[in-house]
């Protein structure tokens, strides 16, 4: 049987926030002006290593953060900053305040979700798995049903070695699937769920016969495990509180035809079912509660009765980070005709730590649209560059960033990999800015009128 190399499927991560690594903090918790996919913003990075360092000290609670700033001027950036320097098993919850305004869920329900998806359980379980270094994988592949030139992989052969044993195992598809998205290759630590197939990559050893490897992608040590390749392992699992919540509801809705799936809300005893059965996890040290972060833009479009449920929430047993963000100054809060300083009431002001964003000057928008143009792969020359530079410093960040992938595209379509300043310039004409699209509809408006 020949060898077959595992290609991982390349993947383009080009969500607005993956190049953030973390607040890219030196040792004295000072920003480095470029550091972890962060640029500039100092001040507001130094407060935010502060506000990680009193919730891993356990001292944040019944506090929550506003960060305010105008538009783009990174305080989502800010928020994924922040979670990643809390772990990547901590959950991150991204919401719009305007999102409670649904015509199928209540606004509390809409908020109950996300305090409850941003609220990690690390359960704790002895399993049976298969754990050992990657000696030698051979896949089998074969030709897809419909599409008789593409083959997919069917089976693969994998030898585990441990520094006591060796097995080689023969998987199904379904396990040969994931050794092939996660692109499983010859020297991986891994680790296969007897029962349920589910495997896990650990890290790296450079040789086998390593006791200690140092891995750069995952910052971690990794040891060769010794012993039996077939064996009992602690394993640590990460789900929600609403994952949880989901699951006690869909079991329930079997029972109740007017339940869950008809309502499409989670019904209240589901949840305190949940909350006693994750209390007794934790009294029997089975699991702990990992607070995650609720972020919601734009939180001046909550109303009153959504501001007074995230106020108790911020009070309660498990309680998620709560990071608000805005850029309104003085405005009505909505639902009552009180004005109030970023629209939101007193009493929950008073409970945020405020964290002011202030907008990025011309060498700043260079570093991140350079960092944005590696994340996304894209080639640009040096005058696309400063023509990005300068439609973020006119306009918005935003919108340069924005304008990144379509000049891409039109560049790809004139046969170059590298953006030029007229493919800037050219999707800029066909993607235009919310304040020119706003003076366009005005002069439109006007011919409509004579
Ligand atoms: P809004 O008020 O409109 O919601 P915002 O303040 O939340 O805007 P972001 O969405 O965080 O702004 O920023 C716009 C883009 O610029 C995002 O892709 C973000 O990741 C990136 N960005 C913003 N600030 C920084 C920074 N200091 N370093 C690196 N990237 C940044």
């Amino acid at each position: 049987m020949s060898e077959i190399r595992v290609e991982p499927y390349r993947v383009r991560r080009i969500g607005a926030h993956s190049h953030i690594r973390g607040l890219g903090l030196d040792e004295n918790g000072k920003a480095i002006m470029v550091a972890d996919g962060l640029v500039g913003q100092a001040e507001a990075r130094q407060a935010a290593g502060i506000v990680v360092k009193m919730i891993k000290e356990g001292r944040i609670s019944g506090r929550g953060i506003l960060l305010v700033g105008p538009p783009g001027t990174g305080k989502t950036a800010l928020a994924v900053a922040i979670a990643r320097e809390l772990g990547e098993d901590t959950p991150f919850v991204i919401m719009s305040g305007s999102e409670i305004y649904s015509s199928e869920k209540r606004k509390t329900e809409i908020l109950m979700e996300a305090v409850r998806k941003a609220l990690g359980v690390r359960l704790t379980e002895r399993r049976l798995v298969y754990e050992g270094v990657v000696k030698n994988i051979v896949i089998r592949r074969a030709k897809h049903p419909l599409v008789p030139y593409l083959t997919v992989p069917r089976e693969a052969k994998i030898t585990l070695a441990t520094r006591d044993e060796e097995v080689t195992l023969t998987v199904p598809e379904e396990v040969t699937q994931q050794i092939v998205e996660l692109g499983v290759r010859k020297g991986d630590v891994i680790w296969i769920d007897a029962q349920t197939g589910r495997v896990h990559r650990e890290g790296r050893v450079r040789e086998f016969q390593d006791v200690k490897t140092y891995d750069v992608e995952t910052r971690r040590i990794v040891e060769t495990p010794s012993g039996p390749v077939k064996k009992e392992k602690e394993i640590v699992n990460v789900l929600t509180l609403h994952d949880l919540d989901m699951y006690v509801a869909a079991q329930r809705s079997l029972v109740s035809i007017f339940g869950f799936t008809l309502e499409r809300e989670i019904p209240s005893e589901a949840r305190k079912q949940v909350d006693e059965t994750v209390r007794k996890w934790i009294e029997d040290k089975k699991a702990a509660i990992v607070p995650g972060v609720l972020f919601i833009d734009d939180a001046h479009m909550l109303d009153i009765e959504a501001f007074s449920f995230l106020t108790r929430a911020m009070e309660s047993e498990f309680a998620p980070i709560l990071i608000l963000a805005t850029n309104r100054g003085v405005a009505r809060i909505r639902g009552t005709d009180m004005e109030s300083p970023h629209g939101m009431p007193l009493d929950l002001l008073d409970r945020l730590l405020i964290i002011p964003t202030r907008p990025y000057n011309a060498d700043e928008i260079r570093e991140i649209i350079k960092i944005r143009a590696q994340e996304e792969e894209v080639e640009l020359d040096s005058k696309a560059l400063e023509k990005l530079v300068e439609i973020g410093s006119k306009y918005s960040l935003r919108y340069a960033v924005q304008l990144m992938e379509p000049a891409r595209i039109l560049a790809e379509q004139r046969g170059e990999s590298k953006i030029h300043v007229e493919d800037v310039e050219e999707a800029r004409k066909l993607f235009i800015d919310i304040s020119t699209s706003v003076e366009y509809l005005r002069e439109y408006e006007k011919l409509f009128l004579k």
